[in-house]
């Protein structure tokens, strides 16, 4: 569910035309509907009102401050996988007391600027982190939250790429050896191990994989227990998938209530960490074809914006369908929609049924909120597009778009040269 719609021949973000945006802001600019990141985090909120729990938004997926605040302000937490993100949340006013901090490879220095923030836990991901975590919070006279992150080793059915929760990955603990690791724990003085974190994967279209961790988790944390800890925090990721196709992910209450069932009446606070599901579907790319080059092979359609933009279809394959702005109901053409970057890899669509456009017609590539501009970078030299927030009838550019000069910045040119 999502506010872009037609109204007449023209697509608009809520009240705003996008043609309006396009001529006032220019091309390519990623548009968030303020409405449907309310709605999508109220739908995952809600559910699980009846239970102790936090929503702590997963900052990778889309991380610009002003999308933070709005879910500082709904009284979200965040999950972050680095210092930088920290500090983007702290930038927009979330609460530090909210914070979970995932990821594989965190260094002392960002253990220690965590630590000084108070943030709610360490999702420890490995055994040497959890002993340098120790090491860190005993040398600034602190006790650092801990929860393990385990490994599960569920198949979590998504793209090899965006899958975490198998035991040939990077991520997390597997059980044998978690289990080994808080015998070992016991007496760090530096670390409270007082909850357990997983997370299996993005992109999931089935509740299945989420219900066969939690129940591979519930017992593991029994077992915890019984060794003398007291856990209290249970944090099941993210992961939910969203439609940029045909995929019929489950709705956000259906998720919550094959959970609610596994848990029972247990005295668990439960943390989620989802991006997708909230910020995927809330944001069109929007971008205008410079030209358009029928070869004797394919029809290219040439656009403004590029893989570095919205690189999802360049990593991964990634299917985001686009549309026109403006429809005159013509006819269609097979084409496939590219940048202009130099690899062959720089596409956004192919092989799309779309109607034919020309030079100057704008298009929107649907479902880019959730790891789009987050994901986007300089290569070829481009400046990052300028991300725009659109609330009923008005908007506001909550980043510009970068300059040629912002290019350059923190380069320069050594005298020995
Ligand atoms: C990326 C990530 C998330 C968010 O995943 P979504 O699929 O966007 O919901 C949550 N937790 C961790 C640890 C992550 O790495």
């Amino acid at each position: 569910m999502h506010y872009f719609d037609y109204k007449g021949q023209e697509l608009h973000c809520e009240e705003v035309s996008l043609h309006q945006i396009a001529d006032e802001v220019g091309t390519p600019t990623y548009i968030y509907s303020k409405r449907t990141l309310e709605r999508h985090f109220r739908a995952f909120d809600e559910p699980f009102s009846g239970c102790d729990h936090l929503i702590c938004y997963s900052v990778k997926a889309c991380s610009n401050i002003a999308i933070l605040r709005l879910f500082a302000r709904l009284g979200g937490g965040f999950d972050i996988v680095s210092a930088g993100e920290l500090h983007r949340v702290l930038a927009a006013g979330g609460d530090p007391h909210k914070v979970v901090f995932s990821g594989v490879g965190k260094t002392e220095e960002e253990m220690r600027f965590a630590l000084d923030q108070g943030i709610l836990a360490f999702n420890v991901e490995s055994e040497p982190e959890l002993f340098a975590l120790d090491r860190v919070a005993r040398k600034m006279g602190r006790r650092a939250p801990v929860a393990l992150r385990i490994n599960p080793d569920v198949d979590a059915q998504t793209h090899p790429y965006i899958s975490t929760g198998l035991k040939s990955n990077k991520f997390g603990i597997a059980i044998d050896h978690a289990r080994r690791l808080l015998l070992e724990a016991k007496n760090l003085a530096g670390v409270e191990i007082m909850g357990i974190d997983s997370h299996i994967g993005s992109q999931l279209t089935k509740v299945e994989p989420f219900v066969h961790a939690l129940e591979r988790l519930l017992l593991f944390v029994d077992w915890v227990n019984q060794q003398g800890y007291s856990i209290r925090h249970l944090d099941l990721g993210g992961g939910l998938g969203i439609t940029y196709k045909d995929e019929t992910p489950p709705h956000p209450g259906e998720y919550a209530t094959a959970l609610l069932d596994v848990l029972g009446d247990r005295k668990l606070r439960l943390v989620f960490e989802p991006g997708r599901v909230i910020a995927g579907n809330a944001a069109i790319l929007l971008t205008r074809v410079v030209y358009h080059k029928p070869t004797e092979a394919k029809n290219f359609v040439i656009v403004d914006g590029a893989m570095n933009d919205a690189i999802r279809p360049a990593l991964y394959g990634a299917y985001h369908a686009v549309i026109p702005v403006r429809t005159s109901g013509g006819a269609t053409e097979t084409v496939d929609v590219v940048g202009p970057i130099c690899e062959t890899g720089d596409f956004l669509a192919r092989d799309r049924e779309l109607e034919v456009s020309a030079a100057g017609d704008l298009l929107a590539v649907m479902s880019a909120g959730a790891y789009g501009f987050s994901m986007s970078s300089n290569y070829n030299s481009r400046p990052r597009a300028a991300e725009v927030l659109v609330d009923g009838d008005r908007y506001a550019v909550i980043r510009q778009r970068e300059t040629r000069d912002d290019l350059l910045r923190g380069e320069s040119i050594p005298d020995w040269i």
